[in-house]
């Protein structure tokens, strides 16, 4: 699977039924053939229906998360091969969601990347600081922290997408400007321009508080290839202004 350059992904987190389904439906006949990657993340009970619906379109299915083995003695968890089984060709790791509601650390990160890439998966990684930590000025500190310490050597443009969601702006309809947005995206282009070959071609989304309102002005920032987008994905009417503005 080879990451688009220009991307509209959708992460549904703890939301969506069978019902939900309908809205993909929605989204593949309003774009059958889009001028950018679509890529929707459904809980993962919902990943072999969601992709039977999108065989064939142009929307690719995603995880939200997985277990860095392969398989074992691991209660509730779910392993990359079996999220790639199912029909996922993406995957979100690194959510602040996950680092928050989890407790995962960048070294369980970046284990978890690696199991992805080897089970073919497509890795969507999330970084991003809290409030606190861009009041206290150490934004871009904590930002090549987390790209370090989560992002193994060896990746390509084709297995690694790179989100940056500032924490404070997750669901809470407050968006950093677009300076600031240049600045992270740009701190992101070059620490994967001197770490990959390809790093000039890596696809590099905004998260937190897109909707189709401002969509066109984040996406006119320097190195904003595309979104990671939660609540505005959940319905098509409004995720399919995100991806006009897009493509
Ligand atoms: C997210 O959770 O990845 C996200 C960006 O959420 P929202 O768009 O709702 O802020």
């Amino acid at each position: 699977m080879t990451a688009p350059k220009k991307l509209a992904a959708g992460n549904w987190k703890m939301n969506g039924s069978q019902e939900a389904l309908s809205e993909v439906d929605q989204l593949s006949s309003a774009y059958p053939a889009p001028g950018c990657g679509i890529v929707i993340c459904p809980p993962a009970t919902l990943i072999p229906a969601l992709s039977e619906r999108a065989r064939g379109t142009a929307i690719k299915v995603g995880a939200q998360d997985c277990h860095a083995e392969v398989s074992g003695a691991h209660t509730g968890d779910i392993s990359a091969k079996m999220l790639a089984e199912a029909g996922a060709d993406f995957v979100i790791l690194g959510h602040s969601e996950r680092r928050g509601d989890h407790g995962e650390t960048d070294d369980q990160v970046r284990a978890k990347l690696m199991a992805a890439v080897d089970a073919g998966l497509t890795v969507i990684i999330c970084v991003g600081e809290t409030l606190e930590q861009r009041d206290g000025g150490s934004t871009l500190d904590v930002v090549r922290g987390q790209l370090s310490g989560s992002i193994p050597d060896g990746l390509t443009a084709a297995n690694l997408v790179v989100a940056y969601e500032p924490v404070w702006a997750i669901g809470t309809g407050k968006v950093p400007t677009t300076e600031q947005i240049a600045e992270v995206h740009d701190l992101i282009r070059s620490e994967m321009t001197r770490r990959f070959a390809d790093g000039a071609a890596m696809t590099l989304l905004y998260g937190g508080s897109v909707k189709a309102a401002n969509a066109e002005e984040i996406f006119a920032v320097a190195n904003v290839d595309g979104a990671l987008v939660g609540g505005a994905s959940l319905r098509a009417d409004d995720f399919t202004g995100i991806i006009r503005a897009l493509e």
